[in-house]
C-alpha cells in the first residue's frame, strides 16, 4: 500500500488542474509536494498570458469556465475573483452567422420561419430520425434534429474536429452540444459560469503559492523518474506515456493555434467563438476580448487547426480506444504508489470543473489512505 504521511513527498507530474489542486491539497494535508512539468510554464492547457500587443489570451485555445458544482467553483474561488461571463457561439452556415447550439431563433432565421416553443418542438419531432439504441454521434444528433441540420452544423465540423466520421464517435462527443426549443442562445447553461479575473495562470500561480509546494519547469518526467526520490507520484500526462507505450499509442487528437493580433480593431465578430462546420481548415476562431472583458485599442483572435500530430489535447472518445485504455488502467492498478488523475491520465474528455471534482477525490483518497 501506499506509504505517503505527513512530511513525506509527493512527486506531482503535470502543473495543469489536475496537478495544481492536488498538490495544494496534500500540501494542505501537511505533505511535501514536488511539482514538475515539462513546458516552460504553469497551467497547463489553460495557461494565459499577455501577448506581444498586450492583450490577454489563451495559448492552447479558448478555455471558458462553467460548472454546477458548488464545491468546486468554491475551492476555486479561494485563488482567484471571477468576472462573470457567458458564452455565445454562432456557426456558419452558407456564409451566415446561425445561433449555436440549435435554439429557435436558428431554425426561424435559416428556414424562414416563425415558430413559437411548442412550434420548434413539432419541428425537431418532424425532422428527426428516430434512433434506437443510440450509441453514436451520428446517432445523437440524427435523433434528435434529422439530417438537414446534422449536415449544416455537425457533420463536416466533426470531420475537421477528429477526422472521422460521426458515426465513428461515441455518443458523449456531439453529446455535449444541446438542442433547444427556447431562444436560450448561451453555450453553456451551468449554475456557475465566470472567468478567472485576472486569468487562469495567475489562478494557478495562487494555487501553488504554498510553504510545501516546490514547482520545477521545463523538466520531463522521463528524464528523471529514476532520480526523483519521493513516496508517491501524482501523474497527469497520457497515460500511455508512462507506460513507454506497451499495449501501443493512445490515439489523442491534437490541433494548431494560429494566433492573430488585429491592431486598431476594437471588436472582431459579434460573439466570442464562431465556428465554421463547413468552410475554411479551422474549425473556429476566438475573440479573447469577449472572455475577459479587457479593453484595449486592438483585439486578439486564435484559429484552432485540428491535426493527429502534435500535443495530445483530446482522447478520442471511441470503443476501441477505450478498450486499450482500460488495459492500461488496468496496469496503473498495479501500481499503488502512483496516482492517475486528469484528462490525459484518465483517458477522459472532460471539462475543467470535471478535471478539478476528480483531483479533489484523488486527493481526498490519498490523504485519507495514507493517514
Ligand atoms: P493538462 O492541462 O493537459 O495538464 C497536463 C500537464 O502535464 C501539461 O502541462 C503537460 O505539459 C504535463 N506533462 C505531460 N507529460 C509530462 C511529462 N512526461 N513530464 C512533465 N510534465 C508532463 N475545458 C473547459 O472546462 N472549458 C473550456 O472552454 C475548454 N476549452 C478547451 C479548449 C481546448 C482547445 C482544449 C484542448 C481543452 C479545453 N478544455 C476546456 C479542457 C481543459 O483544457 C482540460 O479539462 C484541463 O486543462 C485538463 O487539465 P489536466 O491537468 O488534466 O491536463
Ligand atoms: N460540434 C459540431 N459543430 C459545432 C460544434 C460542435 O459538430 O459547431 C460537435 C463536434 O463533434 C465537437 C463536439 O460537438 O467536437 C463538441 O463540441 P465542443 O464545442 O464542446 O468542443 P470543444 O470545445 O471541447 O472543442
Amino acid at each position: 500500500m501506499p506509504t505517503l504521511s505527513p512530511q513525506n513527498t509527493a512527486l506531482i507530474v503535470g502543473a495543469g488542474f489536475a496537478g495544481s489542486v492536488t498538490a495544494r491539497e496534500l500540501a494542505e494535508a501537511g505533505h511535501r509536494v514536488r511539482v514538475i512539468d515539462k513546458r516552460p510554464h504553469i497551467a497547463g492547457n489553460a495557461y494565459d498570458e499577455r501577448d506581444a500587443y498586450g492583450v490577454l489570451v489563451h495559448r492552447y485555445g479558448p478555455h471558458i469556465f462553467h460548472t454546477n458544482g458548488e464545491r468546486i467553483f468554491q475551492w476555486l474561488s479561494r485563488f482567484t475573483e471571477w468576472r462573470p461571463y457567458e458564452h455565445r457561439v454562432r456557426g456558419v452556415v452558407d456564409g451566415r452567422p446561425y445561433p449555436f447550439p440549435i435554439n429557435r431563433d436558428t431554425l426561424n432565421q435559416l428556414y424562414g420561419l416563425d415558430l413559437d416553443e411548442a412550434g420548434a418542438a413539432a419541428f425537431f419531432e418532424r425532422v428527426r430520425e428516430p434512433r434506437e439504441p443510440v450509441r453514436t454521434s451520428e446517432d445523437v444528433v440524427l435523433n434528435s434534429v434529422g439530417r438537414d441540420l446534422y449536415e449544416k452544423f455537425f457533420l463536416n465540423y466533426t470531420r475537421k474536429q477528429w477526422g472521422l466520421e460521426p458515426s465513428e464517435l461515441k455518443a458523449g462527443v456531439a453529446a455535449r452540444i444541446p438542442v433547444r426549443t427556447n431562444t436560450d442562445d448561451r453555450y453553456f447553461t451551468d449554475a456557475f459560469q465566470a472567468m478567472p479575473l485576472h486569468g487562469y495562470t495567475r489562478m494557478f500561480e495562487a494555487m501553488l503559492d504554498h510553504p510545501n509546494i516546490t514547482v520545477e519547469l521545463g523538466v520531463d518526467f522521463d528524464d528523471v523518474r529514476h532520480r526523483i526520490e519521493r513516496d508517491h507520484t501524482v501523474y497527469t500526462g497520457p497515460i500511455d506515456a508512462y507506460f513507454g507505450y506497451r499495449f501501443g499509442h493512445l490515439p489523442y487528437r491534437s490541433l494548431r493555434f494560429e494566433h492573430e493580433y488585429l491592431p486598431d480593431v476594437a471588436q472582431y465578430q459579434e460573439t466570442g467563438t464562431i465556428n465554421y462546420p463547413n468552410d475554411h481548415a479551422y474549425t473556429r476562431i476566438t475573440e479573447f476580448k469577449h472572455l475577459t472583458g479587457q479593453q484595449h485599442t486592438g483585439t486578439s483572435i486564435v484559429r484552432e487547426y485540428p491535426q493527429a500530430e502534435g500535443d495530445p489535447y483530446y482522447p478520442v472518445p471511441r470503443e476501441e480506444n477505450e478498450a486499450l485504455f482500460k488495459r492500461y488502467e488496468a496496469l496503473a492498478r498495479t501500481e499503488p504508489d502512483v496516482t492517475f488523475v486528469g484528462r490525459l491520465a484518465q483517458y477522459r474528455y472532460y471539462n475543467m470543473d470535471q478535471v478539478v471534482g476528480a483531483a479533489l477525490v484523488a486527493a481526498r483518497t490519498l490523504i485519507d489512505t495514507l493517514r
